[in-house]
């Protein structure tokens, strides 16, 4: 399936230069929605998942249906002070300033074999973070999967040690 088509570029959004790739209309397409989070699932099962963990909000939408489907749980990581119990923290920086990821402490059992979640590839900076609470907690990256990759951006040489999967490239 060309899942490329399903995706709306939405130019000067959120601000001027940005050129935004929707994915509400890959989403709100049942056919191409599974078809996308089967290709996740497919590449899940050979590398042995345990747990799938994804940052807020749009990791959620790729990584849950895929972690329901392997029968795994899912773990969220949040902005700073949306999850209710002790946390691990990793910083990441934005064009102006930084931000801070959290997971829960308990949300990882150490030699877990954890896939990584998102919508979009940009410039690796959010993956980047997520990796860091995963690996702090003790569990192994055994792989990252994501919608969209936006080459030019060169995300993927931060994650140059890991194995990737993008089902598209712009
Ligand atoms: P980065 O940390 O630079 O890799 O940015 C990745 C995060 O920002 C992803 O979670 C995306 O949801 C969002 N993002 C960055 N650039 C875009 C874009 N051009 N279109 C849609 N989402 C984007």
């Amino acid at each position: 399936m060309d899942l490329k088509k399903f995706i709306t570029t939405v130019p000067d959004w959120p601000k001027p230069g940005i050129q935004f790739k929707d994915i509400t209309t890959l989403m709100d397409n049942g056919e191409a929605y599974k078809y996308a989070t089967d290709q996740i699932v497919l590449y899940a099962r050979e590398k042995q998942i345990d747990l799938v963990v994804g940052p807020e909000a749009r990791g959620f939408i790729i990584g849950c249906p895929v972690a329901y489907s392997l029968g795994v749980g899912f773990a969220p990581v949040r902005k700073e002070g949306k999850l209710p119990r002790e946390t691990v923290k990793a910083e990441y920086g934005l064009e102006y300033g930084k931000d801070v990821l959290t997971i829960h402490k308990d949300a990882i059992k150490p030699g877990q074999r954890v896939l990584i979640t998102d919508d979009l590839l940009a410039t690796g900076g959010t993956i980047d973070a997520t990796i860091r609470l995963v690996e702090q907690l003790g569990g192994k990256v055994a792989g990252i999967a994501f919608l969209i990759e936006l080459s030019y951006l060169e995300g993927r040489s931060k994650l140059r040690d890991y194995d990737l999967l993008t089902l598209m490239q712009f």
